[in-house]
């Protein structure tokens, strides 16, 4: 029961059951001591004194420790220290309030939850203790160490979004994190691989600054573009292009809007129409849609004259960030609309609802007390608002019963209105991956527009050299991609034919689509689960701002 037996003897036992206590008086039988400056062995006791230690608490009882230690005469003449305590490291740091076992619990239960987490587990277990010990606690403890890794993943993480960025480097082949850096730049990352030598492959992202600290770090180590980051670095073009071309997306939406919707017996139903936007907020959006656009002629007319970024900035009233997304779009997109989201709280009833209309129940309020008991916690107007755009996809006037005649079946559409976003993932995902439904939509956007339809067939192209590695496949695509109309698949095959021997061994060799892909895919997952705020602080102390326990 004692933290250690060999040192300690226990004198008496006192149980308290009113205040749950059980205090354990206990001496500490050493024959003799080491000065803990000159490390001589003290024979001479001084005196004693008391000590009163927490220790693990047993069943509902806290435990104390009443311990007697002594003060020693240190008999080494030439020594500085002529009195000192006698230390006891198998049971508790000297001055610790608590024995070392009850520390260790406390380290671990900060490690695994953090601050506020680990306190409430803490008192679940009797464990009293704050938010601000459980982080000291583990602030106190060694950074771990790790063998030199030989495959490194370099990637960039967020302290504070669009804030603070810090570099997270991980061992790819253990897939364990091996240090954070205090920024994204070169600098950092160079001075960690010259001082951690051995690193054979690089896997990193496509910004430059990795690139260079790779290359100042560690020149002969091979650099890989990863293929997470090839693909994502697509999207955003893809997503680039399709904001660019807006009105191409309503088209489709319009289009789809109108298609009947086949219905699993055979039959088609008339499709729900879209929500209309409410005069006042439609003018909102022109009004906001013409600042903005004025703001972007703005930007690119002194853009024309050779300006530079900052100096834009001084005089437009728009920030960089602003800046640069503008000067990322040659022509003004269309605005997108909110409506096309089609977010609502009604959404999981649409289904039942629709149901129910169709069986001749075509009265809001009852529609509404319906749903009510199935949880739906929106308002009537929004049943009300719904209903009446069932009504105009049936073609009964407002505010007339419809009458007793056949009225057509009405269904939501299948496929959800496309964003740019959407239209991304939709042309990106793996073919098997898509619905028969999702397969119309992109061939409906295909046959919309040529241009489209070049960035659609390039965009497609080019996960299939990527994910099954075929290098062969590289520069014809980069070939096609450079003379394209569409100048964000020109800018991102620019960027590629910069970068172009991590690129291609990104698409060329073995070990980047075996393990290292599937680590690099799961690289931010990994941070997310390996790095809790305490593991954090652990790794670089430099990141520890206020404790905020989470
Ligand atoms: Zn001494």
């Amino acid at each position: 029961m004692l933290p250690d037996a060999t040192t300690l003897r226990l004198e008496a036992c006192e149980v308290d059951d009113p205040t749950a206590q059980i205090t354990l008086r206990v001496q500490s039988t050493q024959p003799r001591a080491p000065c803990p400056l000159c490390a001589t062995p003290a024979r001479r006791i001084h005196s004693d004194y008391g000590r009163t230690l927490a220790d693990l608490p047993w069943a509902q009882y806290r435990v104390c420790l009443q311990l007697r230690v002594r003060k020693w005469f240190c008999r080494n003449r030439a020594c500085q220290r002529r009195i000192f305590t006698e230390r006891l490291p198998t049971v508790a740091a000297p001055w610790a309030r608590r024995t070392l076992r009850l520390a260790q619990r406390l380290v671990a239960l900060g490690m695994a939850l953090g601050g506020k987490a680990g306190v409430r587990l803490g008192h679940a277990w009797d464990l009293a203790v704050s938010r601000n010990t459980l982080l000291r606690g583990l602030r106190r403890q060694p950074a771990p160490s790790f063998p030199p890794p030989r495959v490194l993943g370099v990637d960039d993480f967020a302290l504070r979004k669009r804030h603070t960025y810090g570099t997270i480097l991980v061992d790819l082949e253990r897939r364990q994190p091996v240090a954070l850096l205090p920024e994204r730049t070169a600098e950092p990352v160079a001075q960690w691989l010259r001082e951690h030598p051995g690193v054979e492959v690089i896997a990193r992202d496509r910004a430059s600054a990795y690139a260079e600290g790779a290359r100042q770090g560690a020149l002969a180590a091979t650099q890989v573009a990863d293929r997470f980051h090839l693909l994502q670095n697509l999207a955003e073009a893809l997503t680039q292009v399709f904001t660019t071309y807006g009105r191409v997306l309503d088209a489709v939406n319009a289009m789809e809007r109108q298609q009947p919707v086949p219905l699993s017996d055979g039959t088609n139903a008339v499709p729900v129409p879209p929500p209309p936007t409410p005069p006042a907020e439609q003018a909102r959006a022109a009004q906001r849609a013409a600042r903005r656009q004025t703001c972007y002629d703005a930007v690119w007319a002194v853009h024309r004259q050779g300006w530079s970024t900052a100096a834009i900035a001084a005089q437009v009233d728009c920030s960089r960030r602003t800046i640069e997304r503008y000067l990322q779009m040659p022509t003004w997109p269309v605005p997108q609309h909110r409506r096309h989201y089609g977010r609502s709280i009604l959404n999981p009833y649409k289904a039942s609802l629709l149901e129910r209309w169709n069986a001749g129940c075509h009265t809001a309020i009852q529609l509404f007390q319906e749903l009510q008991p199935r949880g739906y916690t929106g308002s009537y107007r929004r049943v009300t608002a719904y209903v009446s755009r069932i009504r105009q996809a049936q073609g009964i006037p407002p505010r007339r019963q419809g009458r007793r005649q056949r009225l057509p079946v009405v269904a939501e559409p299948v496929s959800q209105p496309l964003t740019p976003r959407r239209a991304t993932w939709l042309v990106l995902r793996r073919q098997e991956q898509r619905t028969a439904a999702e397969a119309q939509q992109l061939a409906q956007l295909h046959a919309q527009s040529a241009e489209v339809a070049e960035a659609i067939d390039l965009a497609q192209d080019f996960p299939h050299l990527v994910r099954p590695r075929q290098p062969e496949h590289l520069d014809p695509w980069l070939a096609r991609a450079s003379t394209s109309g569409l100048e964000a698949i020109r800018r991102f095959a620019s960027g590629l034919h910069d970068d172009y021997a991590a690129v291609k061994a990104g698409v060329t060799l073995p070990w980047s689509s075996g393990p290292v892909e599937g680590h690099i895919n799961r690289l931010k997952m990994v941070k997310r689960h390996m790095f809790g705020r305490a593991h954090l602080d652990l790794l670089s102390r430099r990141f520890v701002r206020a404790p905020d326990g989470g």
